[in-house]
């Protein structure tokens, strides 16, 4: 089948390419570059062994959009295109409701012009809001504290509407619990602009010497150490979940689908600091620092729902993550082509 990766140049989008080529469908990307360099796509070229058909544009821009689902003759859609970073959802809300629902009403309109009916949508686990429970399983209540949560809510709640309304959408939201690690080859990872605020690449930048220590947001929080539990996810299991979904979708029919992409273990700040360090080799040096606004004490998924349904499971363990997170930064960003 032929796909559409909106935001397909970016870190998930860039291995969800990866997985498609290798069971032997054809990946278009569209991507405006916002927050992905354009010599990603040649990095990629040399682990697929093929060229990759690129568009250079918005999601915003319907027209581009319906001419791209046409011409290229696209059978579904991927939508990863959108802004991502909670802090700066806080500052810059309207950015995030037009780069992120805006685009998603244009690809909405641009499929329907087009007839093109599967969609997959990357979601997140921050629509659960603090957990009442754990694990955090779909049926959990959802919610959102900040712009960024209340745009991947709302998209959902569109969506949910969409497919109502279109008895032939197929429809899946994937809620991602934390994406780390990159592709075995090194070639492509997570390269964020400047400082990075999530865990695993800053913890990457200290093993690197770029970055002289780890600040841990809360020793004192009510966990087995003190420090904040996430449920950390190898970036390739994550794209091999993407593909289930489209087969799921082919296999099941319309509908609207949604399901956690997590490991089901959660992770905490220190284990992951040495985790790291075992990889590498290399001392994290650490310092508590006050909690950061808004974090939560815990978060991991419940992982049934994807295994029973979609026939999809987490193989990659924290060792795996840490490594392939290390020789995509010491291959590629420590040499100056990945950032
Ligand atoms: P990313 O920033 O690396 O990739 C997003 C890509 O979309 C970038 O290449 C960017 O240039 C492009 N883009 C942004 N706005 C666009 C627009 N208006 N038109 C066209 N292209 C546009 O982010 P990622 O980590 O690969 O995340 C992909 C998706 O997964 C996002 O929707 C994100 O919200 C979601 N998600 C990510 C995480 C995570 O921790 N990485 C967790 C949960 C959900
Ligand atoms: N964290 C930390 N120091 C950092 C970045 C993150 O201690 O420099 C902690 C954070 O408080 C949380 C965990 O690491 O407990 C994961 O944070 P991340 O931003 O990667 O993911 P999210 O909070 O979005 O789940």
């Amino acid at each position: 089948m032929k796909v559409l990766l909106t935001g397909g140049a970016g870190y998930i989008g860039s291995h969800t390419a990866v997985a498609l080529c290798g069971a032997g469908h054809e990946a278009v990307l569209f991507d405006n570059f916002s927050n992905s360099r354009r010599d990603v796509v040649e990095r990629l070229e040399r682990i697929v062994g093929h060229r990759v058909a690129v568009v250079e544009g918005d999601v915003r821009d319907t027209g581009l959009l319906q001419r791209v689902l046409r011409d290229q003759e696209i059978g579904a859609v991927i939508h990863f295109a959108g802004l991502k970073s909670v802090g700066e959802s806080a500052e810059k809300p309207l950015e995030y409701y037009t780069n992120n629902l805006q685009g998603t009403l244009s690809l909405l309109a641009a499929m329907r012009a087009t007839g093109v009916d599967t969609l997959v949508f990357s979601s997140s686990a921050t629509v659960y809001g603090e957990p009442e429970y754990l694990p955090l399983d779909e049926a959990h209540p959802t919610s959102a504290t900040n712009p960024y949560g209340r745009t991947k809510l709302q998209i959902e709640e569109i969506l949910a509407d969409v497919g109502r309304a279109d008895a032939a959408l197929k429809i899946a939201c994937l809620r991602y619990f934390n994406p780390v690690g990159a592709h075995e080859s090194g070639l492509i990872g997570e390269s964020p602009n400047g400082i990075p605020n999530n865990l695993m690449p800053y913890i990457a930048q200290v093993a690197a010497g770029k970055l002289t220590h780890l600040n841990v947001f809360g020793a004192d929080y009510d966990t087995p150490d003190g420090t904040g539990v996430r449920d950390y996810i190898h970036v390739v299991d994550l794209a091999e979940g993407h593909l289930a979904a489209l087969e799921y979708l082919a296999e099941h029919g319309p509908g609207d689908y949604t399901f956690n992409l997590g490991t089901g273990h959660g992770t905490s700040v220190l284990q992951l600091a040495d985790a790291f360090a075992e990889a590498s080799g290399k001392a994290i040096p650490r310092k508590v620092a006050p909690r950061r606004p808004g974090d939560v004490a815990a978060c991991y998924a419940k992982t049934e729902k994807a295994r029973d349904e979609l026939g999809w499971t987490a193989k990659r363990g924290l060792a795996e993550m840490c490594e392939s997170t290390w020789r995509f930064q010491t291959q590629t960003l420590n040499q100056g082509t990945g950032a």
